[in-house]
C-alpha cells in the first residue's frame, strides 16, 4: 500500500496551461501582442519530431503563435547560425528554441549560445545561467523551473531548513535545480558520478531530486521517511514481449513507501517541461513588449 502523496504533474500542467491561455488572452486584448515561439530542427531525427510537433501543438493551443523552421540533415553551422539570426531579430518572435541534439557536423554551443539571451526560453545561454547563478532574473531552463514549482506547490516557497541533495549535475537540469534550492533557502548537496556513499547522503535529504538517466537508480533505502522526491528521469526499458515502458531514475515502487511525496513517471515532471516553456514565452514577450521591463 502506498504512503506518499503522488504530485500529479499532469494536472499541475494541465491548469498552469490554462493560465498561459488566459494571460497570453488578456495581453492580446490589452496589448495588441500575440507572444510567438520559433523552434529550428535540423535534421529528421523521429524523436526530435515528435517533440517539436508537441511544442508547436502547445504552442497554439495557449493562443500564441508558433513558427517552425525545419531545416535539412546537411544544413551548414553557418545557415543555423544565420536562421537564429533572422528570428533573433524578427519582432513577432519572442522565444527561440533550437532543438537538441543537432547533427554532429554542428556545434551545438555555439548555437545555443548565438539565441539572444532574452528570447532564450530554454535557458541555455551563458547570460540566463550567470543571471540564475547571481540571483538576478532571467529565463530559467524549463525543467528546473517545472520541478520548483511542483516543489513549491507541496512545500511552500521557502525551502529553509530543509535538506536538498540534487543528483546529476548537467548544465540543462541539475546544476538549475541546485541554484533554484539555494535561491529558495534549502540546504543543497550536488551529487554526481564521482560522489561516494550516495545512498548515505541521499538518507540526510528532505528534498530528492534524481537527475541521472539510470532506470531506477535511487532505491526506497535511499529515502528518508517523509522526503519529498521529485524524479526527472525518462528512461525506456524493456518490459518484456518486444515492448517498452517508460521509468524514471528512482524505482518507484519502493520510494513511494518511504516518501511523503512523489513523481510519477510519466506524469510527473515531464508534462511540466513545455508547459514552463510556454510560460518563459510569454514572460519573453512582456519583457521585450516594456510591459514588465523589470522581469527578465
Ligand atoms: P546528463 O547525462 O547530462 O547528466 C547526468 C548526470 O548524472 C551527470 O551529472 C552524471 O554525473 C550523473 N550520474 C551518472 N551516473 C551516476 C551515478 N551512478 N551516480 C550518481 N550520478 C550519476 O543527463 P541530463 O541531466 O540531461 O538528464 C538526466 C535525466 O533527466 C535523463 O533521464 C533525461 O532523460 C531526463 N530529462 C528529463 C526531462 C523532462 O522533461 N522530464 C528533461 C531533460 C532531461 P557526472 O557529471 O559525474 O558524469
Amino acid at each position: 500500500m502506498s504512503s506518499a502523496r503522488i504530485i500529479d504533474g499532469k494536472a499541475f500542467a494541465a491548469t498552469l496551461r490554462e493560465k498561459i491561455a488566459g494571460q497570453v488572452a488578456a495581453l492580446k486584448r490589452d496589448h495588441g501582442l500575440t507572444p510567438g515561439l520559433a523552434v529550428v530542427l535540423v535534421g529528421e531525427d523521429p524523436a526530435s519530431q515528435v517533440y517539436v510537433r508537441n511544442k508547436g501543438r502547445a504552442t497554439r493551443a495557449a493562443g500564441m503563435a508558433s513558427f517552425e523552421y525545419k531545416m535539412p540533415a546537411d544544413a551548414s553551422q553557418q545557415a543555423v547560425l544565420e536562421q537564429v539570426a533572422t528570428l533573433n531579430n524578427d519582432p513577432a518572435v519572442h522565444g527561440v528554441l533550437v532543438q537538441l541534439p543537432l547533427p554532429g557536423h554542428i556545434d551545438a554551443g555555439a548555437v545555443t549560445q548565438a539565441i539572444d539571451p532574452d528570447k532564450d526560453v530554454d535557458g541555455l545561454t551563458v547570460v540566463n545561467a550567470g543571471r540564475l547563478m547571481s540571483g538576478l532574473d532571467g529565463l530559467v531552463p524549463c525543467t528546473p523551473l517545472g520541478c520548483m514549482m511542483l516543489i513549491a506547490d507541496h512545500l511552500g516557497d521557502s525551502l529553509a531548513g530543509q535538506r536538498a541533495i540534487v543528483i546529476g549535475r548537467s548544465n540543462l537540469v541539475g546544476k538549475p535545480i541546485a541554484q533554484l534550492l539555494l535561491t529558495a533557502n534549502a540546504t543543497v548537496t550536488m551529487a554526481h558520478s564521482r560522489t561516494d556513499a550516495l545512498p548515505e547522503e541521499c538518507r540526510r535529504a528532505d528534498i530528492v531530486i534524481a537527475a541521472v538517466g539510470r532506470p531506477e537508480m535511487v532505491r526506497g533505502g535511499w529515502i528518508k521517511p517523509g522526503a519529498t522526491v521529485i524524479d526527472v528521469g525518462i528512461n525506456r526499458v524493456n518490459a518484456g514481449g518486444g515492448k517498452t515502458r517508460l521509468v524514471g531514475d528512482v524505482c518507484f515502487a519502493e520510494a513511494v513507501e518511504k516518501a511523503g511525496a512523489i513523481t510519477p513517471v510519466p506524469g510527473g515532471v515531464g508534462p511540466m517541461t513545455i508547459a514552463c516553456l510556454l510560460h518563459n514565452t510569454v514572460r519573453a514577450a512582456r519583457r521585450q513588449a516594456g510591459i514588465d521591463s523589470d522581469v527578465l
